[in-house]
């Protein structure tokens, strides 16, 4: 069994509210949101950081940020805006080691954050 908590969502052993999935994705809602819409888009295969993207998965992150543009345009945030961000690692605040893209929406967001 993974020590990975977001390898273990995308097993199903741990639940999670699933707002879409395919071969290659799972997005879900963030336990903890800080915005009314706030997705993670997560690969099935387990990546730890953007550190370890290559070229193999281009397609991969182009698939996720183009699934981030298409929930946040279902749920009406496309034309007022919304935010993704990747956190990579402790001085921008990644807690969990699998890739995953926050999907943030539905309130005025800061600039710079946090
Ligand atoms: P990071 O800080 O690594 O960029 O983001 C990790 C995110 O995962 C946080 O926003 C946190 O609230 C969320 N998270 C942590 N544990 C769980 C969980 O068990 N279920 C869900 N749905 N989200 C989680
Ligand atoms: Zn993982």
């Amino acid at each position: 069994m993974s020590t990975c908590l977001f390898c273990r969502i995308v097993a199903g052993e741990i639940p999670a509210t699933r707002v879409y999935e395919d071969e290659r994705l799972i997005a879900f809602n963030d336990i903890n949101p800080q915005a009314p819409m706030h997705v993670l888009i997560v690969p099935r295969a387990h990546v730890a950081t953007l550190n370890d993207l290559d070229a193999s998965h281009d397609a991969l992150v182009g698939e996720m940020v183009r699934r981030a543009a298409a929930i946040a345009g279902e749920r009406g945030y496309a034309a007022g805006g919304f935010r993704t961000v990747f956190n990579c690692n402790a001085d921008a605040g990644q807690t969990v080691f699998h890739l995953h893209l926050h999907v943030l929406g539905g309130r005025k967001l800061a600039w710079p954050p946090g």
